[in-house]
């Protein structure tokens, strides 16, 4: 029986998605323990006012607390882009395996995981280093006597009508491990991919857009199926991007985006994958499109007309 390349693709892809998420669970939970820790000390403080003791000893905890957030989320964060970038590398020989199709490379080099690497450290030192600016003003305020010590507490907890310093570090935490995972991966797979065109000149690369999100971006529904040289960017407009989550390109093409580009080549035949509107009928196949049918709609699968959660992929 011939290989399903694209069937490969989709239940490796499905993988990957799935770690990343694991990965995202993984770095809030790590926060979930160091806002616990922060609170407890926060909750040390009784009576009605603070005190310039009480500030002093709390910002010196809680600085404590963040660098352990920092530097286990980096070390968790660095795990997850080493195994991603794996995972991005295996794409194209696990897609192909059995096909006949002699790939002719080993190990990619790694050099370029490492900044990958140094890069998601900084943004998660850059969120740190924010929490504490925004943990000591809410302080500061409560120095200051315009906040009672609970008032204090709830602005950095959270309360019901509002959502909290930590609240907004856990979504930039999700986003961060998101992305950089996902950059990671792609940019795996296009270094391998451009090292198997050596073997391989009829490689190309396609887009496939993530079609689950809320608020999907205009650009990358376009540009889901376009098939590009390895080399070459993908192209719509002003647009001009290597791969989904590119370093080059602009951060409002880049955060949350979930698309994934595979490898392609034509011999592999039609793709067979449907694209769906909104009324559940196939307008597409996933494959080079001709620009005439009905506006895509980010939503790709049967049975999951009802957008699911998550925006601007
Ligand atoms: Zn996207």
């Amino acid at each position: 029986m011939a290989v399903n390349v694209t069937a490969n693709l989709v239940r490796l892809l499905a993988a990957k998605d799935k770690k990343i998420l694991g990965g995202q669970e993984a770095v809030k939970s790590i926060l979930i323990e160091v806002r616990a820790q922060i609170l407890g000390e926060l909750q040390g403080v009784t009576g009605d006012s603070y005190t310039a003791y009480h500030l002093r000893q709390n910002l010196d905890s809680i600085e404590g607390h963040l660098a352990q957030f920092e530097s286990l989320a980096g070390r968790e964060l660095g795990s997850l882009l080493d195994a991603t970038w794996e995972g991005g590398a295996d794409l194209l020989p696990e897609a192909t395996k059995g096909s006949g199709l002699v790939l002719g490379y080993g190990h990619i080099p790694t050099s370029v995981l490492q900044t990958l690497k140094d890069y998601s450290f900084h943004k998660i030192s850059n969120l740190t280093a924010d929490a504490f600016g925004r943990i000591r003003g809410e302080l500061s305020l409560g120095i200051l006597g315009q906040k009672s010590p609970q008032q204090v507490m709830s602005a950095i907890a959270g309360s019901l009508d509002s959502p909290g310093v930590f609240k907004s570090i856990e979504e930039r935490a999700w986003v961060i491990t998101g992305t950089e995972m996902g950059r990671t991966f792609s940019q795996a797979t296009q270094t391998g991919m451009a090292q198997a065109t050596q073997s391989v000149p009829d490689l190309k690369k396609q887009w496939w857009h993530a079609g689950h999100p809320k608020q999907p971006r205009k650009n990358h529904l376009a540009l889901h199926g376009q098939v590009q040289p390895v080399d070459k960017p993908f192209l719509l407009g002003s647009l001009s991007i290597m791969h989904p989550r590119d370093p080059k390109a602009p951060a409002s093409e880049v955060i949350r985006c979930g698309c994934d580009h595979v490898p392609y080549m034509d011999v592999w035949g039609r793709d067979k994958l449907p694209i769906f509107n909104e009324r559940g009928e196939v307008i597409a196949q996933r494959g080079q499109r001709t620009g005439l049918e009905e506006p895509l709609v980010g939503k790709f699968e049967q049975g999951q007309i009802k957008p699911k959660a998550g925006k601007g992929t």
